[in-house]
């Protein structure tokens, strides 16, 4: 790829890269995975359960007092996942995108979606 950009024309690349951004979009889910749910915004943010209230606070990323912090994820970042959302395929039902974050089927969150091991809750 750097051997590439080297040697193409700056238009070139522009295209190059889009056409494989397309190709990555377009892939099929990796191997494991069930399903690809879109995540969609939400007005108000979906209660998250005990249960993974309680996964949350023992993988560290809530405090005592119900606040969340993952690493990496900054305040504001948070903040706007607490308003995102799935529907959830498995459960049937519309599901916080943080407690899909916490949940054992969550295996990847690429642009927009999450891909879902699909296994029984
Ligand atoms: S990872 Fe869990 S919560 Fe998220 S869509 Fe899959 S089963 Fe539902």
């Amino acid at each position: 790829m750097i051997l590439l950009n080297l040697t193409l024309a700056k238009g070139h690349i522009v295209a190059l890269r889009l056409t494989l951004l397309l190709v990555m979009m377009s892939e099929a889910p990796p191997e494991g995975v069930k399903y690809t749910v879109p995540i969609k915004q939400v007005e108000k943010s979906v209660k998250i359960t005990d249960q993974a209230k309680a996964e949350l606070q023992s993988s560290g990323m809530m405090d005592e007092k119900g606040k969340l912090k993952i690493k990496g994820v900054s305040p504001k970042m948070l903040k706007r996942m607490k308003l995102e959302a799935v529907d959830c395929p498995v459960l049937n039902r519309e599901i916080g995108f943080l407690q899909c974050y916490v949940c054992k089927n969550f295996f990847s969150r690429p642009m927009g979606k999450v891909y879902c091991k699909g296994d029984p809750l």
